[in-house]
C-alpha cells in the first residue's frame, strides 16, 4: 500500500486567495476593455483544440499558470457576448453584479432542490421572482421558479399542460394505448423550443400546428380558432396554445388577449413565451405589449436575455402550481423531508439538483434597481428606433419588419436588384464581411422568406456609437 500524500491535493488557501484576487482583477479589466476586442472569435475550427494537450495533467498545476493560459489558449477562441457591439441572436449582458453573484453562488455550491438543502436559496428564489412579477406588472399570486433556459421552462410548462389534459399520461405513458392525437398550437414565428418540447413530450412534430401570422408577424387568432375547431371536429385533443411576446426573428408580439379568450372557451392551457419580450413590462409605455399575459396558465421570461443577468437564468411562472407539481413531483425515500408549508423546488421540474441562480438575479435587481433596469431597456428600444429611422431614410436599404422592441430586421435592396436569390447573396455577404471585421457581430434571419440582416440590442454597455458603427460598416461593405 502506498503511504498517504504529505499534503492535500489542490491549491493551498494562500494560493487560492491569490488566484481569486488575480481573477477578480482579470474580470474587471476584461469588462472595461472588452469593447476593444474583435466581437466574433477570429479562429478556424479546430484551432483552439489543437493547442490543448490531448491528455489531462497527471499532477496538479499552479492556479497562476492556469490563469495565464486563459489569455493564451482560451481567449482567442471567445466570441464576446459581453461586447457592446454584439448584436447577433439577442444581445445580452452578464453584468458586474450578476458576475459577483455567480462567484458567490459557486463558492456556496448549494443545491436548491429541497427547502432544507438551503432555505435561503429557496426563499430568495421565491422573493426575487415575486419582485420580477411586480416589476413587470404580472399577477402577484403566480408561482415562479428558475430554470436554466427558456427551452427547459417551456418543456415544463407543456408537461403541465399535458397533465392538465387529464389523460393519465404521467402514469400510463402514451404508447400502446388508445389516445387521441394531442395538439399544441403556436405561430409559424414561434421559437423552435416549442416544437422541441413537443418532440420530447411525445406530441410529435405533427402534434404541433403552426398558425399563420399577419403582416406584422403576429399570430392570427381567427386562424387559431379555425384550427382548434377543425381538430375538435376530427377528434384531436387540443392541449396547449403557446403565444409569443417577442418572437426570435422580428420580436413580434402575438395578440395574447384574443388567444386567451380562445383558450378559455375551449379549456386549453395557455403558455406565453416572453423569454425576450417580457422585459418590456418594465416600461409603462410598453406594458400594453403584455396585455392578456395575466390570463396565462404559464409564462417564461429570461433575465439572461434582457435583464442583465449572466447565462443561465430563465423564469417559469404558473398560475397553476398544483398542476405543475402533479406533473413532476416524485419523491424517493432518500429525499423525503419533514418540513411542511415549504416549497421544495425539485417537485416542479425535471432536474433534481438546482443551482443557486436566484443570488445573481437578486444582486442584479438590487444593484440596478427597477428604475435602472427600465432605463437600460428603454435606452435599447430607443437605439433600435433611431437605427430603424436611418434605415428607412437610406436609399438602397429597407426595413423588412416593424420594430416593436430593440431588434431591427432590414436588408440592402439596391435599386434595380429584385431577384430574391441575388438579394440574399448580397446581404449574406455583407453580414459575413462585417462579422469577419470584428467590428460588430450581427446575425441573419428570414422574414416572409426574405433574407434579412438582424441587429438585436441588449447589452448594457451598447450606446449609439456602437450601433452607428455597425450600420456604417454594413453600408461600407456594399460592393
Ligand atoms: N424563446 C425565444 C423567443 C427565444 O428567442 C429563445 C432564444 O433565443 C428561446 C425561447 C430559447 O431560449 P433558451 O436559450 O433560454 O432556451
Amino acid at each position: 500500500m502506498s503511504s498517504p500524500p504529505a499534503t492535500t491535493p489542490g491549491p493551498t488557501a494562500a494560493e487560492l486567495r491569490a488566484a481569486l484576487d488575480e481573477a477578480s482583477r482579470w474580470v474587471a479589466d476584461y469588462l472595461e476593455s472588452v469593447g476593444e476586442r474583435p466581437v466574433l472569435a477570429q479562429v478556424q475550427p479546430g484551432e483552439i483544440a489543437a493547442r490543448l494537450p490531448l491528455a489531462a495533467p497527471a499532477s496538479g498545476e499552479p492556479l497562476s499558470q492556469i490563469l495565464a493560459d486563459i489569455d493564451a489558449l482560451i481567449m482567442p477562441g471567445i466570441t464576446h457576448w459581453n461586447h457592446p457591439s454584439f448584436f447577433a441572436y439577442f444581445g445580452i449582458t452578464g453584468s458586474g453584479p450578476g458576475i459577483v453573484g455567480e462567484l458567490i453562488s459557486a463558492a456556496l455550491n448549494v443545491n436548491a432542490m429541497l427547502w432544507r438543502t438551503s432555505p435561503a436559496a429557496t426563499e430568495l428564489e421565491q422573493r426575487t421572482l415575486s419582485w420580477v412579477l411586480e416589476m413587470l406588472a404580472l399577477p402577484a399570486t403566480w408561482f415562479g421558479q428558475i430554470t436554466d433556459s427558456a427551452s427547459a421552462s417551456t418543456l415544463c410548462a407543456l408537461a403541465a399542460a399535458r397533465q392538465a389534459a387529464g389523460l393519465d399520461i404521467r402514469r400510463l405513458g402514451m404508447a400502446g394505448r388508445d389516445l387521441p392525437r394531442l395538439r399544441v398550437y403556436t405561430s409559424e414565428e414561434a421559437h423552435s423550443s416549442v416544437e422541441k418540447a413537443c418532440i420530447v413530450l411525445g406530441f410529435g412534430q405533427e402534434g404541433v400546428t403552426k398558425i399563420a401570422t399577419d403582416d406584422a408577424f403576429r399570430m392570427r387568432p381567427d386562424l387559431l380558432s379555425d384550427a382548434i375547431g377543425r381538430d375538435l371536429a376530427a377528434g384531436v385533443r387540443p392541449v396547449a396554445v403557446v403565444a409569443s411576446v417577442g418572437t426570435t426573428s422580428t420580436t413580434s408580439v402575438d395578440p395574447v388577449d384574443a388567444m386567451a379568450d380562445i383558450c378559455a372557451r375551449n379549456e386549453i392551457w395557455l403558455h406565453v413565451d416572453a423569454a425576450y419580450g417580457g422585459a418590456a413590462g418594465l416600461l409603462e409605455s410598453h406594458r400594453h405589449l403584455l396585455a392578456g399575459c395575466e390570463r396565462a396558465d404559464s409564462l417564461v421570461f429570461n433575465p439572461h436575455k434582457w435583464l442583465f443577468t449572466p447565462v443561465d437564468c430563465s423564469l417559469l411562472y404558473t398560475s397553476r402550481p398544483d398542476v405543475l407539481r402533479e406533473a413532476f413531483s416524485l419523491v424517493p425515500f432518500y429525499l423525503t423531508s419533514s418540513e411542511s408549508d415549504v416549497v421544495n423546488f425539485m417537485d416542479y421540474g425535471v432536474s433534481l439538483g438546482r443551482r443557486f441562480r436566484a443570488l445573481k438575479l437578486w444582486m442584479v435587481i438590487r444593484a440596478y434597481g427597477r428604475d435602472g433596469l427600465a432605463e437600460l431597456v428603454a435606452g435599447h428600444i430607443d437605439l433600435a428606433r433611431r437605427l430603424a429611422e436611418l434605415i428607412e431614410a437610406e436609399p438602397g436599404w429597407e426595413l423588412v419588419a416593424p420594430v416593436p422592441l430593440s431588434t431591427v430586421c432590414f436588408r440592402a435592396h439596391p435599386a434595380g436588384v429584385d431577384d430574391e436569390a441575388a438579394l440574399e447573396q448580397l446581404n449574406a455577404d455583407l453580414v459575413e464581411r462585417v462579422n469577419a471585421s470584428g467590428l460588430a457581430f450581427v446575425s441573419h434571419t428570414k422574414v416572409s422568406g426574405r433574407y434579412a440582416v438582424r441587429i438585436a440590442i441588449g447589452n448594457a454597455a451598447s450606446g449609439w456609437q456602437h450601433v452607428a458603427r455597425a450600420w456604417l460598416a454594413l453600408r461600407q461593405a456594399v460592393p
